[in-house]
C-alpha cells in the first residue's frame, strides 16, 4: 500500500496504489501556491489519512512525483515556475516524520516514466522514453529500470532541447526550443498569428478546440495541426536519433488527439533517422491513462527503496 502524490501547478493529487499498479482510492485540490507550502501538505496529510481509512490499512510508504526542479537526492522543491515561494521545502522529510514510513521524490515526468516502465503496457523494456504533451514538453529517461540522471541527480531538460533557432524566445534562454514549438500554447498562439481578423472561432482558441475544428475541415486549424505534427516528428525523431529506445511512450493531453499527429510522426523518424535501426523503437501511447500520474509517484517509491518490488500488472 504505498502512498501516492502527484503535485501539479494546479492541482495536487493523492491517493493509494497497491503492489499490482492499480489505484484504489484518489482525490485532489487545488494547488493554491498563494495559500503557501504549510496549507498544501497539511492538505496531502489529510487525502493520505482518508485514503488510509478508506482501505482499513496503514501505508508502507510514499512516493512523490512534482512539477519540476526537485532535488530526489535531498527531498527538497526546487525553483518551480508555479510556486516559487515553497523552494527549499521538503516534503520528503516531512512526510516521512508525519507516517513514519520511508518516502521519496522525483520530477513528475520521471515518475510518470517509471509507472509506463514499472506497470505500463511496455514494463520491462530496457530503454524507455516517456514524453508527456501538453501546456509543457516534459521526458523521462528510463534506462535498465533506472531513472537516467545529470550531475547532482539533476532531471535533463529535453523538452527545451533546441528544435528551430528562428523559433519563439522561451523562459529556458533558447529560441526554438521544442517547448517553444510543439505544445498546446505553441499551437494555439501560432494559429492566432495566421487566422484573419473576422475569423469566427478566435475567442477561445484552445490546442482541443483546434483539433476539433481540423476534423471539421477548418483550413487554419488544418495547417497549425500540421506544424504540431511536424513540430512534435521533429523532437522525437531526435531522440531516436540519440538514445534508439526500445519504446518511446507518449501521455499528456495532446495525446488525446494522438490520430492527428501520429503518422506524420512515424513519416519523419523514418525519414530522418537512417543511421540507427528506428523501426525497432516503438513509438506508441502511455498505457495507464488518467491516473498515471498517481501510478507514476507510487513507482518512486520502489525505484528507491524496492527496485525489484512490485507485482507487474497485465
Ligand atoms: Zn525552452
Amino acid at each position: 500500500m504505498i502512498g501516492a502524490v502527484d503535485i501539479g501547478g494546479t492541482k495536487i493529487a493523492a491517493g493509494i496504489v497497491d503492489a499490482e499498479g492499480r489505484v484504489l482510492t484518489r482525490s485532489q485540490v487545488p494547488t493554491n501556491a498563494d495559500a503557501g507550502y504549510r496549507n498544501a501538505f497539511h492538505a496531502v496529510v489529510q487525502m493520505l489519512r482518508q485514503a488510509e481509512k478508506e482501505v482499513d490499512q496503514k501505508l508502507t510508504g510514499i512516493g512523490i512525483g512534482s512539477t519540476g526542479p526537485v532535488y530526489p537526492l535531498t527531498g527538497e522543491i526546487g525553483d518551480v515556475n508555479f510556486f516559487p515561494n515553497w523552494k527549499g521545502e521538503n516534503p520528503v522529510k516531512d512526510l516521512e516524520r508525519v507516517f513514519q514510513v520511508g518516502a521519496a521524490i522525483e520530477n513528475d515526468a520521471d515518475a510518470a516514466a517509471l509507472g509506463e516502465a514499472g506497470w505500463g503496457a511496455r514494463r520491462n523494456k530496457t530503454r524507455l522514453i516517456y514524453v508527456t504533451v501538453g501546456t509543457g514538453i516534459g521526458v523521462g529517461l528510463i534506462f535498465d529500470g533506472k531513472v537516467y540522471r545529470g550531475v547532482d541527480y539533476s532531471h535533463p531538460e529535453i523538452g527545451h532541447h533546441l528544435i528551430d533557432p528562428s523559433g519563439p524566445p522561451c523562459y529556458c534562454g533558447f529560441s526554438g526550443c521544442w517547448e517553444s514549438l510543439a505544445t498546446g500554447p505553441a499551437m494555439e498562439s501560432w494559429m492566432a498569428s495566421i487566422i484573419p481578423p473576422g475569423y469566427q472561432h478566435r475567442e477561445n482558441l484552445t490546442a482541443k478546440k483546434i483539433c476539433e475544428l481540423t476534423r471539421a475541415g477548418d483550413e487554419f486549424a488544418l495547417r497549425s495541426v500540421e506544424r504540431e505534427a511536424r513540430y512534435l516528428g521533429l523532437g522525437l525523431a531526435n531522440l531516436v536519433t540519440l538514445y534508439v529506445p526500445d519504446a518511446i511512450v507518449l501521455g499528456g493531453s495532446l495525446m488525446k488527439s494522438s490520430d492527428l499527429w501520429m503518422d506524420a510522426i512515424y513519416k519523419i523518424i523514418a525519414a530522418s533517422c537512417h543511421f540507427v535501426p528506428y523501426e525497432r523503437t516503438e513509438v506508441a501511447l502511455a498505457s495507464l491513462g488518467e491516473d498515471a500520474n498517481l501510478i507514476g509517484a507510487a513507482r518512486v517509491w520502489y525505484h528507491r527503496f524496492a527496485p525489484s518490488g512490485g507485482s507487474h500488472a497485465g
